[in-house]
């Protein structure tokens, strides 16, 4: 509690009886573990993603792993990623021993520049991995044409589309995770889609240890029953939670319009699923906390961008936006009485720091 009455949560899962009674339904069935729900929750994301299939897992992290190591990456190989993003990126490179080659932000995005990461490309990156940070598409033409495999981490944008498909739809492999706060929600669980079956074979065998003649070192990466029977129901329902998203984008929007602060704005050509709503102002970490204290949890939506992470220097875009980024409360969940909170906490927060140049305050232009 707050002195103003309970905390708003930076983020929430969406759950209905249909979830709770599905969960109830595998449990009273006795079968927990991977088994009919986990299949049939591959094929109704595959469906979703229009991809031929895919494998799940424990979590996003995991089925990151697998499609790295689907992809025969290992040491002596370069992993291109952004810098800022989550951490989990440069586990999974790092789990496969290859090197991870992190890649600045340039102005007017979040997410990897896809034409300035095309000039970090050597003779040794085996894979590009694009996250569409805060549920906005990244741009993947570029970096599709090089011809090198490229993962996109949908960990922030499933249910969003770009250029009237799904994103998801078009990198070698897509990876999601089903976290409890993500777009849509299993608790912690994961899937990696793809069109090849050679890569969807190799994930499947490596995600269990039990059987193998051959003992080459593996995991157990599998998701439960339990997990996919919610993730079935959550699944039907992503469509209309990326819509209340959105929706709630639109009034923030409209509410913040005349405040100095940088608002997100879909880039021409995508679309926005709105997993996050990053407001850009001077001084995030401070505003953050004063809203904190005012019953609504902001939050930085990076936690440690990578080059911090590897103690790089330079960085200025990604620096500057671990400065500015703020990250708003927006899920399906809230309610209206949530939503005026929201608006009007931040709105004072912003107001404090009105003396600083409209506009110039985020990556946004
Ligand atoms: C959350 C997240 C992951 C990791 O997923 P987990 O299910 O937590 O392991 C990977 N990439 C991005 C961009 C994420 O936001």
């Amino acid at each position: 509690m707050s002195p103003h009455g309970p905390m708003i949560p930076h983020s929430r899962p969406t759950i209905g009886p249909e979830d709770v009674e599905a969960v109830a339904e595998v449990v009273r069935s006795g079968h927990l573990a991977q088994g009919e729900k986990v299949r049939e929750f591959e094929e109704r994301v595959a469906g979703f993603l229009g991809r031929r299939d895919g494998v799940a897992t424990n979590c996003g992290t995991s089925a990151l792993h697998l499609a790295l190591l689907a992809l025969g990456v290992g040491s002596g190989d370069e992993v291109l990623v952004p810098s800022y993003t989550c951490v989990a990126l440069l586990h999974a490179v790092r789990y496969v021993g290859a090197t991870p080659r992190v890649v600045d932000l340039e102005a007017g995005s979040y997410n990897l520049p896809a034409h300035a990461a095309r000039r970090h490309l050597t003779a040794r990156t085996r894979v590009v991995i694009v996250p569409h940070m805060f549920g906005e598409a990244a741009d993947l033409e570029p970096l599709l044409e090089t011809g090198i495999p490229v993962i996109e981490d949908l960990a922030q944008a499933l249910g969003g589309s770009s250029r009237g498909r799904p994103v998801g739809s078009r990198g070698t492999i897509a990876v999601c995770s089903f976290y409890a706060t993500k777009m849509m929600a299993t608790g912690e669980g994961g899937m990696l889609l793809s069109d090849s079956e050679l890569l969807l074979r190799r994930a499947r065998d490596l995600r269990d240890y039990d059987g193998r003649t051959a003992h080459t070192t593996r995991f157990n990466y599998k998701m439960t029953d339990l997990q996919a029977a919610l993730g079935l129901t959550q699944l039907a329902k992503l469509a209309s939670f990326v819509a209340r998203r959105q929706a709630l984008a639109v009034r923030y929007t409209a509410a913040l319009r005349h405040l100095p602060v940088g608002l997100p704005g879909p880039t021409p050509g995508s679309a926005h699923a709105f997993y996050r709503y990053v407001i850009g102002v001077e001084h995030a970490p401070r505003v953050a906390r004063w809203l904190c204290e005012r019953g609504v949890e902001c939050k930085a939506p990076v936690s440690c961008p990578l080059h911090r992470c590897l103690d790089l220097d330079g960085f200025p875009w990604t620096e500057r936006a671990m400065n500015t980024a703020l990250s708003i409360p927006l899920y399906p969940s809230l309610t209206e009485q949530d939503v005026a909170t929201v608006l009007s906490v931040v709105a004072d927060g912003v107001r404090r720091e009105e003396a600083l140049p409209r506009r110039a305050l985020s990556l946004r232009s």
